[in-house]
């Protein structure tokens, strides 16, 4: 017993790949997506060289079968052929029996290239007879590399008179004729685990990873040259996150506000009550903030740092930030905290001092920086 599932649109160019008694199991997928189909085969040995072929179409862009088929078939392995007979119900409601033959012909004794001669013919229930068939160049190369096998073939419908192609390979098919009509079918094995492929900004299959996705959703964006002293290995997320929207000049501070609500006139900063809040005022123009940062740079060392945060900004844009991991982490702690302690006074009208603040700082690096380390030992 064999089953195939094949999922695919336009299959009209693999009429006769459904008759092949090798046909793997596959899945297709063809450019017309707007008619995609399920196609299933199912076969059954009846006697050494018989067996029922069952197989059918679900069109899942109609909710409908195209068709579904029972078919009996007796090889000859002698004479390389074949013959069926069964009967088959398609779309348009039409039952009719269908007898199939196929024979292969060596080409200059070579049992690797066959002409192949299939024939079809349909007749309906007015006993009205629909011939079909085709002659194809079969060539077939054992392994074209190590476990890969190739099979070449070239077609032409007599009926239709139609000229097509068939590249089979171990893990996919490809099929095209002359009206341009081509399709990819993969083939699906039971023993390969299902991978997500994601189309990169260049157009190519790759695997699929968040970065790439964000890549192709995004765009790639030059970096920024502060980038390093915010987004650096052992960074706190949160602390990361703030100085980045600093850095933006996006933190929703009062000069910012105050143009969204014109008329506006009782804002003030919430550290010190002496004027509207900014970037620059709450990095660290403010008394309240000047202070903890002051006491911040004392502790880790950061002499000579600038208090402003425009002055600040030049230097990160200069490459001029701090170098060690313990100096990032304290100003982007610093401006974390900063921030915190501004909405923490607003929203919940809760206030500390600023040393409460400085030691908030200082004891969090303290203990990112001790955690770090005994995470780099381990
Ligand atoms: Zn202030």
């Amino acid at each position: 017993m064999d089953t195939s599932l094949r999922y695919g649109g336009d299959s009209s160019a693999l009429r006769f790949t459904t008759n092949d008694n090798n046909n793997p199991p596959a899945v297709k997928y063809a450019g017309d997506v707007t008619a995609l189909k399920i196609h299933v085969k199912q076969k059954l040995r009846i006697h050494s060289n018989t067996q029922l072929q069952l197989n059918g179409e679900l069109d899942t862009g109609k909710g409908a079968p195209t068709f579904v088929c029972a078919l009996v078939r007796h090889f000859y392995p002698d004479l390389s052929a074949s013959l069926g007979a069964g009967l088959q119900y398609d779309r348009n409601d039409k039952l009719f029996c269908t007898v199939r033959g196929k024979k292969a012909y060596p080409v200059a004794s070579s049992r690797f290239v066959n002409f192949v001669l299939k024939g079809r013919c349909d007749i309906d229930r007015e006993l009205e007879p629909t011939p079909n068939g085709a002659l194809e160049l079969v060539w077939n190369v054992l392994d074209f590399q190590k476990d890969q096998d190739v099979r070449l073939k070239l077609g032409y419908e007599i009926v239709d008179k139609i000229p097509y192609v068939q590249i089979r390979e171990n893990n996919w098919t490809f099929n095209a004729d002359i009206n341009g009509r081509w399709n990819h079918v993969p083939i699906l094995t039971d023993d390969a685990a299902d991978v997500v492929r994601w189309k990169d900004v260049h157009g190519n299959a790759i695997d699929f990873s968040i970065r790439e996705a964000s890549r192709s959703i995004i765009g790639i964006d030059p970096l920024v040259p502060w980038t390093k002293f915010v987004w650096f290995k052992g960074h706190v997320p949160k602390f990361s996150f703030c100085m980045w929207t600093a850095c933006c000049w996006r933190l929703p501070t009062q000069d910012r506000i105050g143009t969204w609500f014109s008329g506006s006139t009782s804002l003030s900063c919430a550290l010190c009550d002496e004027c509207i809040d900014s970037h620059d005022h709450l990095f660290f123009g403010c008394t309240y903030s000047r202070e903890v940062w002051r006491r911040i740079k004392v502790e880790f060392g950061l002499f000579g740092f600038p208090e402003i945060w425009t002055d600040i900004m030049e230097v990160l844009c200069d490459n001029r930030g701090p170098s060690k991991m313990v100096h990032r982490l304290a100003l982007s702690g610093t401006v974390y905290h900063i921030w915190r302690e501004r909405n923490r006074r607003l929203f919940r009208d809760v206030k500390q001092l600023p040393i409460v603040t400085y030691r908030q700082v200082r004891d969090q690096i303290r203990l990112y920086t001790a955690s770090w380390r005994i995470g780099k030992k381990t």
